[in-house]
Formats: C-alpha cells, sequence, structure tokens
C-alpha cells in the first residue's frame, strides 16, 4: 500500500503531494487525515506530514519511494479532520484531491504582522450625545456612524470598525486628536460572564424561543448530535434564539461557526452578534485580501476566537473544538458552491459535524424543501417560531393584485390602483416604501399586458429576451425573431418589456410620485466597496422614502418605518425552466413580505402578479408555509424530483460538438447497460428492482446549451437511494474516461441539482 502526503500544511500550498510506501507494521494505522513521519528531501531529515490518499499502485517508480518511519495514534487533530472533510467532499461532490484540499485548508500568505486594536470611547453619554449632533448636522457620516454605535458598545476593535462601519484612518485621526476617542492595544473587552458587554439588555425569550432552546439544549445536553431546523417567519426572532444557543455550547468550552449568505452579513448583523460576543469573534467575508483571511483562520487556531461568522467558506475554520455549526437562511443559493467542487454548505456542515462530535442548526422562515423534508421524515429535529417577536408587532396584510384586470380596467402603469392608493397614503403619513422588482427572468424580458403570457421560443420551454429594441433572443438555444405588433396568443397590442428592471422602475416611481425621495439598489449601485452599507443606512436613516431594488433588498435587513412593500411582479421567476421554480418563488415573495411593518405600525404587502391563482403566490400571500410545503412535495412526488427522490447530473463540456455529443450518447449507453445489468442481479436476488427507482435521463442540452463557443450536454440520474446514486455515477465517470473522446471532452458532476 502507498500513500499520498502533504508535508506541512501550513508552510506550502497544497500542490506538492508526496508518495511513500505504507510499511506492512503500518497499515493498520495509517488512515486518510493521520499524521505521520516521513524522510524527506536529500538528507532524509524527519518531517512530519498528513495522509490525503491512500492507494494500491504506486504513480512514481516503486524502486525511489521511501517508506513512512511512524504514525501518530490517537484522536484526528482539526487538520486531519478537514483532511477526511476533503476527502468526503471529493466523493460526493467529484473534483480532484487538490481542489478539494484547496476548498478546507488555508493556504499560507505572507502577512503583515498586525497589532490588534480597539477604540475606546472617552465621552461621557451627554457628551457622546452632542458629538452624535455636530456629525449630524456637519454631514461627518463616517463619524456618526462609529459614534451611534458607541452608543451600544463603548469599544469597538479597529478591525470592526474598519471592515464593518468603513471608518477609514483619516476619519478617526481627528477623534484621536481632539480626545473623543483613545486607540488601545489588545484590549480585552469581556463582561464578567464572558460575554459582550450588554448581555443586560437581551430580550426575555418569548415561549416558542425559550422552547426552540431548551429543546436544543436537552439534546445537546445529552449527547445527541443531530441536526436542528428552525422554522421561524420573518422577525420571530431566529438569531435570538441562535445567540442563546451559542452561549449554551460556549459555556461548555466549545466553539461555533455561524453561517450567514454574504448578502445578508450586514453590520447591523455583525454588530448585533459582537456586542453579545465582544471579542471572541472572527470574521469573514469576501472583502478580506486572501492574507487577512489567513489571518482570522489562525486566530481560529490558535483559539483566539471561538465563533467564527462568514459565509460558506467559514465551514472550514479551523476550529479544534467545535460544539456547534449554525446555517441562517438554510435556504439560500448562496450555500452552493458554483465552482468546482461543487459543494453544498448544508450537506458539508453535516458531514463535518460528524467528523467533530458537533450538531447543526438550520434557521429559515421559508426552509428548502429538502430540510423539511428531512424534519418531516424525522431525520431533522424541528423547531418553529409562528410569531413576531417584538410585542404588538403582527405579520403584515398581504393583498394579491391580478394585473390583468388592471389593464382591463384602463390602468397602464406598472402600479396597480391598490399599490398606488398606499404609496400615496404611506407618503402622506411619512413612513417608507420599499419596493421589490425580481431581477431574475426579469431584464429585457416581453410579456402581452393583455393576457399575461411571456413570449415564448418555438424550440424551448423559455421566454425569448428583448436586445435593442427590436430583436428578440432565446438565450437557450440562439433563436431570433422580430418583436411582433401583437400578442401571438390573444392578438392584444400591449406587449410590453419591463426594461432593465430597477433602473426604469425607478423612473417610472419618479414620474409616479413627484417630489419623493427614491433610492436604489441592486448589482450596479453596489458594485463600489461601501455603498452597500451606504445605502442601507441612508434608508434607514429616512434620507429617502422609497427603496427600489432586486433581491438584495429583501435579505434580512430591518427597517422599521417601512409600511409598504410592493411586489411588482411576483410571478417573474416562475417562469424560469427548473423544477426549483415555485419554491424560489415562494421564498423570495415571503422574503419580501417579511420586510414590512416591523415596527410598530402595521405593514401593507401588495403582491402584483399575472398568475394569482398560483400556489407559490397564494400561499406566500398568506405566509403559509405547510401549505405551500404540502402542495409542493405533491408535485415533487408526482413529477418524481427531490427531495422525494435523489438526482446527480454529469456534465460534458468541450469546444468540439461533435465530441460532446459522441460522448454523452456513449456514456449513456454505456450507463444504461451497466445499471441495467446490475439491476439483472438484483432481481435475481430476490429483490425488487423497482424499488431503486433508477432512472437515466438524457443526454439532454445544458439549460444554456452553448457558452462562449464551448457545448455542454448533461445526463441525469435519478434514484431512491442517494450511495446507490453516487456508485452508479462513479461508473459513470470511469466509463466515460473509457471512451475515444474522453482526451477531448471535460466530464464534471454535481450531486444535488
Ligand atoms: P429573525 O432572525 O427571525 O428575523 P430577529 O432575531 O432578528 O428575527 O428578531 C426580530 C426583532 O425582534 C429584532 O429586533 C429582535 O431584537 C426582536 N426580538 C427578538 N426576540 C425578542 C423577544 N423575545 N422580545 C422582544 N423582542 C425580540
Ligand atoms: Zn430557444
Ligand atoms: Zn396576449
Amino acid at each position: 500500500m502507498y500513500a499520498k502526503v502533504i508535508v506541512d500544511i501550513s508552510a506550502s500550498s497544497v500542490d506538492r503531494i508526496f508518495e511513500y510506501r505504507i510499511p506492512a507494521r503500518l497499515e493498520a494505522d495509517v488512515r486518510i487525515g493521520s499524521c505521520v513521519h516521513v524522510p524527506f528531501g536529500q538528507g532524509n531529515r524527519q518531517r512530519s506530514a498528513y495522509v490525503v490518499e491512500i492507494c494500491e499502485e504506486p504513480e512514481f517508480d516503486p524502486e525511489k519511494i521511501k517508506d513512512i518511519l511512524s504514525c501518530d495514534d490517537g484522536s484526528l487533530g482539526v487538520q486531519s479532520q478537514l483532511i477526511v472533510l476533503a476527502k468526503w467532499i471529493r466523493e460526493n461532490y467529484g473534483g480532484t484531491m487538490n481542489q478539494a484540499l484547496k476548498t478546507v485548508l488555508p493556504v499560507k500568505q505572507k502577512i503583515r504582522p498586525q497589532e490588534k486594536k480597539t477604540i475606546l470611547c472617552l465621552l461621557d453619554q451627554d457628551a457622546l450625545e452632542a458629538a452624535i449632533r455636530e456629525a449630524e448636522r456637519k454631514k461627518y457620516r463616517a463619524r456618526l456612524r462609529l459614534l451611534t454605535e458607541f452608543r451600544l458598545a463603548r469599544a469597538i476593535p479597529l478591525e470592526i470598525a474598519r471592515t464593518q462601519l468603513h471608518i477609514s484612518d483619516s476619519s478617526l485621526e481627528p477623534l484621536l486628536e481632539d480626545g473623543t476617542i483613545r486607540m488601545e492595544k489588545e484590549t480585552v473587552i469581556r463582561g464578567s460572564c464572558g460575554a459582550g458587554q450588554d448581555t443586560g439588555k437581551k430580550p426575555v425569550l418569548n415561549e416558542e424561543q425559550a422552547l426552540a432552546v431548551s429543546d436544543f439544549r436537552a439534546e445537546y445536553d445529552a449527547g445527541i448530535r443531530g441536526t436542528r431546523l428552525i422554522c421561524g417567519v420573518t422577525g420571530s426572532g431566529k438569531t435570538e434564539v441562535y445567540m442563546e444557543l451559542m452561549d449554551h455550547v460556549l459555556s461548555q468550552g466549545k466553539q461555533v461557526i455561524l453561517l450567514i449568505p454574504e448578502i445578508s452579513l450586514t453590520y447591523q448583523t455583525v454588530m448585533r452578534f459582537y456586542r453579545r460576543f465582544g471579542d471572541r469573534i472572527a470574521i469573514l467575508n469576501s472583502r478580506l485580501s486572501a492574507g487577512e483571511r489567513y489571518d482570522q483562520w489562525m486566530r481560529a487556531q490558535k483559539g483566539e476566537v471561538s465563533i467564527m461568522i462568514g459565509p460558506r467558506s467559514a465551514l472550514f475554520a479551523p476550529f479544534d473544538r467545535l460544539g456547534l455549526i449554525i446555517i441562517d437562511e438554510e435556504h439560500e443559493n448562496a450555500y452552493k458552491s458554483e465552482n468546482v467542487p461543487r459543494y453544498h454548505a448544508r450537506e458539508t456542515a453535516e458531514a463535518r459535524a460528524r467528523l467533530s462530535g458537533a450538531c447543526v442548526v438550520l434557521g429559515s422562515a421559508t426552509p428548502s424543501m429538502e430540510s423539511f423534508f428531512r424534519a418531516e421524515s424525522g431525520k431533522y429535529s424541528l423547531s418553529r417560531l409562528t410569531g413576531r417577536a417584538v410585542p404588538g408587532s403582527v405579520l403584515p396584510q398581504t393583498e394579491i393584485v391580478d394585473m390583468r384586470e388592471e389593464l382591463a380596467g384602463g390602468n397602464r402603469s406598472i402600479f396597480s390602483r391598490t399599490l398606488h392608493r398606499h404609496i400615496e397614503t404611506a407618503l402622506k403619513s411619512g413612513e417608507q416604501v420599499m419596493l421589490f422588482i425580481n431581477r431574475r427572468g426579469y431584464a429585457g424580458f416581453i410579456s402581452c399586458r393583455s393576457c399575461g403570457k411571456p413570449l415564448h421560443c418555438p424550440h424551448c420551454d423559455v421566454s425569448l429576451t428583448l436586445h435593442g429594441k427590436k430583436r428578440l433572443v432565446c438565450h437557450y438555444c440562439g433563436y431570433e425573431t422580430e418583436l411582433p405588433q401583437t400578442c401571438p396568443a390573444c392578438g392584444s397590442r400591449y406587449l410590453a418589456g419591463f426594461g432593465t428592471g430597477t433602473q426604469k422602475l425607478a423612473w417610472m416611481t419618479e414620474k409616479e410620485f413627484p417630489g419623493a425621495r427614491i433610492l436604489r439598489m441592486d448589482a450596479d449601485t453596489t458594485r463600489k466597496k461601501g455603498s452597500l452599507e451606504e445605502i442601507l443606512e441612508q434608508f434607514s436613516e429616512h434620507e429617502a422614502d422609497i427603496l427600489i431594488g432586486t433581491q438584495m433588498i429583501v435579505k434580512g435587513h430591518d427597517f422599521p418605518a417601512v409600511t409598504v412593500m410592493g411586489i411588482m411582479a411576483a410571478d417573474m421567476s416562475l417562469n424560469t425552466p427548473d423544477y426549483r421554480s415555485s419554491e424560489r418563488t415562494f421564498s423570495l415573495i415571503t422574503q419580501a413580505a417579511g420586510r414590512a411593518g416591523r415596527g410598530e405600525k402595521p405593514g401593507h404587502v401588495v403582491i402584483q402578479t399575472y398568475m394569482p391563482d398560483h400556489y407559490a403566490v397564494q400561499t406566500a400571500a398568506a405566509q403559509d408555509y405547510d401549505a405551500f410545503y404540502r402542495a409542493e412535495i405533491a408535485y415533487r412526488r408526482i413529477s418524481g424530483y427531490p427531495p422525494v427522490c435523489a438526482m446527480m447530473e454529469i456534465r460534458f463540456q468541450s469546444p468540439d460538438e461533435v465530441a460532446v455529443i459522441r460522448m454523452a450518447e456513449g456514456t449513456a449507453e454505456l450507463l444504461r447497460r451497466g445499471v441495467e445489468k446490475s439491476l439483472e442481479s438484483v432481481a435475481k436476488r430476490g429483490e425488487d428492482p423497482a424499488e431503486y427507482g433508477i432512472e437515466i435521463i438524457g443526454p439532454a442540452d445544458a439549460p444554456v446549451y452553448r457558452v462562449k463557443d464551448v457545448y455542454r450536454k448533461m445526463l441525469y440520474i435519478k434514484g431512491m437511494k442517494y450511495d446507490i446514486l453516487l456508485k452508479i455515477r462513479n461508473y459513470a465517470l470511469k466509463m466515460a474516461q473509457k471512451l475515444p473522446d474522453a482526451g477531448k471532452v471535460a466530464v464534471s458532476c454535481d450531486t444535488d441539482v
């Protein structure tokens, strides 16, 4: 037997993998993740190394391969655990061991030694308030952000001020000079109980929150390490519950990873955790440089912090006493990696938790079908929060407006009369409005304003996109046509695009409500560093009346003065051609609706749609997750889609179209034959092959067949048993490599399609 090892993870990139022989006496001990000792280099100096792969055939000349000297026994440390996790990732999601290792292990970066500094506020309460008023008057925005934060916390780590509050050194200088603040080195700002500074201010949990916490504790203290789903309506106090769970786990000397989608990782959220847990927190986000990331990693590894907060990649924080992984907004697409290995954070978190003896908590107002399915079938424990947490705050009233009727009634504006009325009332009484426009399937999308039908490509099941003023293009097959004069379905002349989305909506809103101050938040207006926070802050300080935006505005922001949420075209995302489109639509409408009425005044949500009867629209309007789930799971059952079964995808890509087709068809054929044979032997054993429910679908063109002159074909495998599908997939990958075009076509796979 031979072992592939990496020598000293922290010192080098993981690119260099070395091969050693496993002597017979060590065969029982050496496993993936084991720390072994090997003779290294010319002088055969003894070095320690980690085993990343074990194989029977060496790649190098066996004559030249050296023997492993010894193997550490005992339990696996955190490095070893992460290597085993990399192996799990590779087995489940494909790719190479190298790609998997790079995903889980930090690659060393040169970093400037950084002093940890803390900003202390030297003003007393009255002086602080006076300084805040002055900053307001003089419009010193950065200073205002910092001073306002001092109301809640008198000491703020410099790093958080920089990365979360966007305070530059130049705005700190005058404050240092006039004695408003002082810089401290290495200040530890922990309260007596080891928590943050304002533990006294935490709210008393309501009954449902308290139950979620005590159920978790009971399981945790009994040593049960499973997954718990917290299904709680927007604003039900999930975050408050997370903090209690974290407290419990931290108090037992364990560490916590909290995943939050990047888009929701605003300073509002971060400061909430910081105020509670002080500097035991490390925060990751994609804006950190590689060196800063590495620095956070090292802080985790040295045990300087015990909470890692961040998006997907925070999952690999090198904690060796990990007790809990929380995934907030677990339904978010962002938890699935788009790059190889295409891992999903939820499943990977469970794999990591199993290795470290930790448990997993998932939270959402609109759990993914997968998670709720597992909760229903008893694989996950379930906690529910059914009402809003702030006393007196209720879920907003929702109204569905059928836009076809609006036109029939003579209204050609994109504002229904109902929405118009609510906006006017809100503006008059000094309240705020949010308008949400779904970008997906929206830009340049043309539909008939009388019958609501979108213009479809005659060859595909997707809608056409307007290019320029007159040309309609199918992005999936390349079909092109002129924009027709009348609707092909009903003959109406009112064919209209919704233009480029937010920009056009902002312009129309301006015309419709002259004098209203409008802010726009989308990919364009938030490209610049810090501009997202800037917009959010302007809106929360009521410097604008109407916030217009895409998905970005519906994620987790809390604006108490918003009383009206207009969902401009709720069904746009129903037109995307995949089986998750209803789920996505339901979740978007629900999250959007949840933004209104979070303060004392009740909220109104207006859902404008051409499909008022669609169950995703209806159940979202009623904020009824259970009703949606029942309808959707029935559909998945009938059509044979996950989570009722498992589904995997094999992708073939090449600039050579003929080779792609040959390869995809060849693989499908070999696979069908192989599967048929194994099912025959299953039948011979007296089992029913139908129970495996195995289906091989395709090959078919990818939803976007050609991208940058690369052709893409897909093969889908469905079945009832995940493990068996994995085997079938691996068999397919192996068969593909034997085909004559193997050298020309890239083959990859995706596990949870
Ligand atoms: P979610 O994460 O479910 O959207 P949050 O935890 O953000 O909900 O809570 C929403 C609001 O309710 C926050 O302003 C929070 O401070 C407040 N809140 C949470 N729990 C309570 C409680 N038990 N009593 C009073 N207010 C609460
Ligand atoms: Zn087409
Ligand atoms: Zn029509």
